[in-house]
């Protein structure tokens, strides 16, 4: 067996340490790029999200570079992401693609059994013993927690850093060093020298930078390649960003729903403006605001891909928590024909509003 899987920013870091961990080949797809996006578009159904078309892409590339199974996750939920799985099944074979599709489903919608047979399949390809198989996935999960930290931190100190660009480049190096390990064990040692690394760059903590929550759909706030780098620009700019969203969170939720204990704090946050889960991570959308208005964010910028049902949802609800909070919310909505000029021109010009009303306070 041969493994793929499409990209989901650094997911696939610990997809790597798992399947290294497990003796299993894993062939990591090229980064997503505009020729994975133009297979997804040529292929997929016009109506159909941006997420679908890259991850789509992603897959052919795989598939080219020699893998013969890909892992996809399922949902049973009210938005076009219920339809992915079969969706995937049909794109490719229109496609002439002939790979194996494992479909990792929430165990809600499929029962447990059912999951377990469909991890069951991997297991069965892997040489290691059931202890091994379970380290490498305790392996799997340091690894994401880990870079998730080092992501996050080195992307809100870049606002405070002395010499422009330090935390960037640590940023690219830790990933550039992790994606060479083939032992998990290695990658762990890797990304905790960079950890530690992340305290020797000089911050001034007397800097008052503009910070800003990136909030919005999954899929577009964990691909920079969805959401045109926006997370580099914003540190090129000198802005400290937070992102709650992310795969280490996934996780954690997840694990966390049957117990009904998931992201208490969003939920609480959220339930004046959106009680109910409307499909998506709108609920989160709503709640992250909230709280990166309390948390004395700058402002927030929601991203989302053209025709996302959900994130219309939390769109509506945006303005009324601005005008209810004088805080300052911008949407952007990204599919294949936004150009990189207008979309950076709107960004700049947001943080032009964040840092005029920064003054304003300081006078
Ligand atoms: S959340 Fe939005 S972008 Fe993601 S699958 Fe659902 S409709 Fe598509």
């Amino acid at each position: 067996m041969k493994l793929t899987m499409p990209h989901l920013g650094n997911t696939y870091l610990a997809a790597k340490a798992l399947f290294d961990g497990m003796g299993i080949d894993f062939i990591v797809p090229e980064f997503s790029n505009r020729e994975a996006l133009e297979i997804g578009s040529k292929y997929a159904p016009d109506e159909i999200c941006l997420p679908f078309k890259i991850m789509f892409g992603n897959i052919i590339q795989g598939y080219k570079a020699g893998a013969d199974t890909a892992i996809i996750t399922g949902s049973c939920g009210p938005c076009r992401y219920g339809e992915y799985c079969e969706l995937f099944k049909n794109t490719l074979k229109k496609a002439g693609c002939n790979i194996n599709l494992i479909v990792v489903d929430q165990p809600k919608d499929i029962g447990i059994k059912e999951l377990l047979r469909r991890i069951g399949k991997i297991s069965e390809a892997s040489n290691k013993s059931r202890n091994e198989q379970i380290r490498a996935l305790f392996n799997a999960y340091k690894v994401i927690k880990l870079i998730d930290y080092i992501e996050g931190t080195a992307r809100y100190l870049a606002g405070y850093e002395v010499e422009k660009g330090q935390f960037k480049k640590l940023l690219q190096n830790c990933k550039k060093d992790a994606g060479k390990c083939d032992d998990p064990i290695k990658m762990i040692e890797v990304l905790e020298k960079h950890k530690r690394n992340l305290k020797h760059i000089k911050i001034d903590k007397d800097k008052d930078p503009i910070r800003i929550a990136i909030i919005g759909e999954i899929y577009t706030i964990l691909e920079p390649f969805a959401n045109l780098y926006i997370e580099d620009k914003l540190m090129d700019y000198g802005i400290s960003v937070k992102k709650g969203i992310t795969p280490s969170w996934w996780i954690k939720d997840a694990a966390l729903v049957p117990l009904k204990a998931n992201s208490i704090s969003i939920r609480r946050a959220s339930k004046e403006y959106l009680p109910l889960y409307v499909g998506g991570h709108a609920r989160e959308c709503i709640g992250e605001t909230v709280l990166a208005e309390k948390n004395n964010m700058d402002g927030v910028i929601q991203i989302f891909p053209l025709g996302c049902m959900p994130e219309i949802v939390a769109k509506a609800i945006l303005p009324q928590i601005s005008k209810d909070k004088n805080f300052p919310i911008m949407s952007l909505v990204v599919d294949e024909m936004t150009g990189e000029a207008g979309y950076a021109t709107r960004i700049e010009a947001f943080i032009d509003l964040l840092e005029r009303r920064k003054e304003k306070c300081i006078i």
